[in-house]
């Protein structure tokens, strides 16, 4: 393992939320002052008005999204088809510094890096770039903190800071897709200079509950997925948004027409355990979970996946992925897969991953089912980097 420490001297954040009481659920986040206005804050349409408002003529902002989304150059200096004036005003006003990074710490011989990013006001959230033989694969965070306290992550014990907003956001991923560019991650095999490698996907799956942060969610993916230079121009199956299972946020998604992959918490087939495991079932069960897990596979096409950390004696009972197996078969076919991944335990968890032959029982019977089940691999494990690891020890 190796550790790039930040460039500047930096801050330490001050600490901002209490740890949550077991069980209780945070929808509001607490009110901090506001991150700057970005541009990937911005439709095309508002980038116009904003440029407009000021005083500048509205053919400015598709240049400046072309440096931006498409040329992913943020410094005034570099856009040297803007008139000087033009350029320092657009770049004061729309693309403020918003993530300065703290620590960077590569893992896996070079293909996995995490990035830790201290916000405007002090709060810490964190991405991991991860690389695969044929994708690059970023994980995300949309909130600081997260209000679902799910008991065996990290993230949830912390409590929710503040939501992010969509250019804080999609940052994480321009930022990524800068050091790919630069040739900063390694490996893969089939190395080719000629052509950087670039993010394909993006995953929800970092620090927070993003359908809590729902706005924010859907102007970052509109970002992601927007044609340059408008956005990013990446594919909507490209991107995961994983959930505890907020269902009003699910429907909401559902109704949105975008084509992006859903991921459902899931981690006990049985309200008991799961009201337990994850605390946001006390509000929409396992049943109305997987129902508007399935209504989306209805409406978009798209194969659900349903994650399930296997956690010693607790989650991993043959009878419990007969349960699974049986709920999921009973919806249909083919809607669905599931992911089980070996509990990554953060410090002083009472709880550990489940024995191997354990973790094989559960997926054969889940495939008995008819369930196709693959295990999810984790990267990053000794850099904190892997999942529920996030923000546990930061700097
Ligand atoms: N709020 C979203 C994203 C959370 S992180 C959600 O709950 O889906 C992405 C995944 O990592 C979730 O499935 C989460 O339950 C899982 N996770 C959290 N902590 C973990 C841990 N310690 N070990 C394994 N998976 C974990």
């Amino acid at each position: 393992m190796t550790e790039t420490p930040a460039p500047a001297p930096v801050a330490l954040p001050e600490p901002t939320t209490t740890r949550p009481e077991p069980g209780q659920l945070t929808f509001k986040a607490p009110r901090r002052g506001k991150p700057p206005r970005h541009l990937a804050d911005l439709s095309p349409t508002e980038r116009k008005e904003a440029v407009e408002a000021l005083g500048h003529k509205g053919f400015r902002a598709k240049q400046l999204s072309t440096h931006y989304f498409e040329r992913l150059v943020d410094d005034p200096e570099q856009m040297t088809d803007l008139p000087k004036g033009v350029r320092s005003d657009l770049a004061a006003d729309l693309l403020p510094t918003l993530l300065t990074p703290v620590v960077q710490r590569v893992a896996d011989d070079g293909q996995t890096m995490k990035y830790a990013w201290r916000l405007h006001d002090g709060a810490i959230v964190e991405s991991v770039l991860m690389r695969y033989p044929k994708r690059v694969t970023i994980c995300i965070s949309s909130q600081a903190g997260c209000g679902m306290n799910c008991p065996f992550c990290a993230t949830g014990q912390a409590g929710l800071t503040r939501n992010m907003s969509a250019a804080e956001i999609v940052e994480q991923v321009v930022w990524a897709a800068r050091a790919l560019r630069r040739g900063e991650l390694a490996g893969g095999g089939d190395e080719d200079r000629e052509h950087p490698l670039r993010v394909s996907n993006v995953v929800f799956m970092g620090m927070g509950e993003a359908l809590a942060n729902y706005k924010a969610a859907i102007g970052a993916i509109r970002r992601l997925t927007d044609p340059a230079p408008d956005g990013l121009g990446m594919s909507a199956r490209g991107i995961t948004m994983s959930t505890v299972g907020l269902v009003p946020g699910i429907d909401k998604l559902t109704a949105e027409g975008i084509p992006v992959t859903l991921a459902l918490s899931l981690h006990a087939p049985d309200d008991e355990l799961r009201n337990e495991l994850v605390p946001i079932n006390t509000r929409w069960s396992v049943d109305e979970a997987l129902d508007a897990a399935h209504r989306y596979y209805e409406a978009t096409g798209r194969r659900v996946s349903i994650e399930y950390a296997l956690i010693r004696d607790i989650n991993d009972h043959g009878w419990r992925a007969d349960l699974l197996g049986e709920k999921l078969a009973a919806r249909g076919k083919g809607w669905v897969h599931v992911n089980p991944i070996p509990l990554n335990p953060t410090p002083g968890s009472k709880w550990t991953a489940s024995r191997q032959g354990v973790e094989q029982n559960f997926v054969e019977r889940l495939r008995a089912h008819g369930i196709p089940t693959t295990i999810r691999d984790t990267r990053g494990q000794d850099i904190d980097g892997a999942c529920g690891q996030l923000a546990a020890a930061t700097a």
